[in-house]
């Protein structure tokens, strides 16, 4: 459908949003408060709005859907931190949490480099005790063993963790990860770009003004990185359109965001679900918000990043399909192995084989292309063209590659917290005195953050400082999870420092 073939649509919705699409289908910008019309829209107007990113998408990409041919490798789910939308991560004690040494996390990258991946995504929680160096040597194990692979990993809540533990910069140890063999970034770790949001559904996660940091960071050095959304929890559209606006003034600034990908909430075993931790707290978005979500995106981003993800892990495969018809013009990875969704519920995650992603795509009238990471295209595939690799004929996946589920039950990978050396314990100090100075830094006097105290009678503010118990109690109730690290002990200042002005 043409721009020339839909006006009779256009002609039935209300002015305001005619004008809007009409804009935009001429190539121009819209502002987030017209992108926020947009999602106000229902009948004809929402009908013309999802036909107007269609053929936005069909300009600015073509009818190729493409897809990547991936392994994610969720290296552990022992993680410090307790975001209210994860119910991957466990505490270090727990008898599920699992670390795969290195040697394992190469050999699954070698299998699927056999299996005729291009990428392999690395992603996990954040465990206690990490060495700092953790990420560089395994970046650099994976790129020694499989030279062609691109290594697409470390959410910037993992490089902030990482550069944390080791006491670098995070433009300092972005360098020395890309000098390792990184090739890109996941944007996770951003859910919803607006501090407030972020400080219910996950407080002391990686802040808004620290996520942009990292982003920009990466650009600035040549790290492309792909950007996100979590939506359906406690947000609204105006924090959909808020966020998307952040990313393309990013994006006009650096031109680092190789991609945009929606990321449904998967409520199930969400722990602020499941425990009614957040008010207004939605069971992830409608079908309707979604579709939405998509058509929006591609009408306010399209111009400044062309690819538009929809993600079946998410969705499932067959509303994936259909949302390619909404604005999207990628389909993902295959994956191979997936935990965090899987872990919060989500019903896929496993594995879809090219073979079957380029049936979705073609059955939804467009042209399937196998691309790289950063999206130059390895093969565009004709109507006729069934040409397989070996990931196309595995039969059973689970048995294949393993799964999730094997991994939490399995004594073989389990975690086991190292010793607390001396080494350790002197990165634990180190890592305090850095926290003590970013808060010096925003103005704040250390000496009066309350004092150390013995640690059983405290709840950890940030390794190797403690605060009173008693007056956490006293000024946040309710709260029951210790600090862990910077980003909680932030989170912890901002408030104490509020309550005290
Ligand atoms: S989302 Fe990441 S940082 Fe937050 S609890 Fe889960 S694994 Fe940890």
């Amino acid at each position: 459908m043409t721009h020339e073939t839909i006006p009779s649509l256009l002609d039935r919705t209300d002015p305001d949003v005619r004008a809007i699409l009409g804009r935009v289908l001429d190539g121009q910008e819209i502002s987030w408060q017209e992108a926020l019309r947009l999602c106000e829209t229902s009948g004809v107007g929402f009908q013309a709005t999802v036909y107007s990113a269609d053929e936005l998408r069909r300009r600015q990409a073509g009818d190729i859907v493409t897809y990547v041919i991936n392994r994610n490798v969720n290296f552990t789910n022992v993680c410090v931190k307790h975001c209210g939308f994860c119910a991957f991560s466990r505490p270090y004690r727990n008898v599920e949490g699992y670390f795969l040494p290195i040697q394992e996390i190469v050999r699954r990258a070698r299998e699927a480099a056999d299996m005729g991946a291009t990428e392999i995504c690395m992603q996990a929680g954040l465990p206690p005790d990490m060495d700092g160096n953790f990420y560089v040597d395994l970046t650099r194990a994976v790129k020694k063993a499989v030279p062609d692979m691109h290594i697409h990993a470390f959410s910037p809540e993992e490089v902030l963790y990482g550069a944390t533990r080791s006491g670098a910069s995070i433009s300092d140890y972005l360098a020395v990860l890309k000098e390792a063999g990184l090739g890109s970034l996941p944007g996770t770790s951003e859910e919803i770009l607006d501090q407030d949001i972020r400080d219910v559904i996950s407080p002391g996660r990686i802040t808004v003004r620290q996520w942009i940091e990292v982003i920009t960071t990466a650009h600035s050095l040549g790290i492309p990185t792909t950007s996100t959304i979590m939506y359906g929890h406690i947000e609204t559209p105006v924090h959909w359109v808020k966020h998307m606006n952040l990313l393309r003034d990013i994006q006009h600034e650096t031109h680092g965001f190789t991609e945009f990908v929606p990321l449904s909430m998967i409520h199930q075993e969400a722990p602020m679900y499941h425990h009614h931790l957040a008010p207004r707290l939605r069971p992830g978005p409608s079908g309707i918000e979604v579709v939405k979500m998509h058509a929006v995106a591609r009408l306010m981003l399209g111009a400044s990043i062309r690819n538009i993800q929809s993600s079946w892990v998410k969705e499932g495969p067959k509303f994936a399909q259909y949302l390619l018809t909404a604005g999207a013009n990628d389909i993902g990875g295959t994956l191979i192995n997936e935990s965090i969704s899987t872990s919060a519920g989500a019903q896929y995650g496993q594995l879809v084989q090219p073979r079957e992603l380029r049936r979705l795509i073609r059955d939804a009238g467009r042209a399937p292309a196998q691309r790289k990471t950063t999206y130059e295209l390895l093969q565009v595939y004709s109507s006729d063209d069934d040409s397989t690799v070996p990931l196309d004929l595995v039969d059973d996946a689970g048995a294949r590659f393993g799964s999730y589920r094997q991994l939490t039950g399995s004594k073989e990978f389990r975690f086991a917290r190292r010793p607390r050396t001396r080494a350790a314990s002197c990165a634990a100090q180190r890592h305090s005195a850095i926290a003590g100075r970013r808060w010096t830094a925003c103005g704040q006097a250390p000496q009066e953050w309350p004092r150390v105290q013995q640690p059983r009678a405290s709840w950890s503010v940030g390794e190797g400082s403690w605060m009173d118990r008693g007056r956490f109690d006293q000024d946040f109730p309710g709260r029951k999870q210790a600090c862990q690290y910077e980003g909680d002990f932030k989170a912890v200042c901002r408030a104490w420092n509020q309550r005290r002005q």
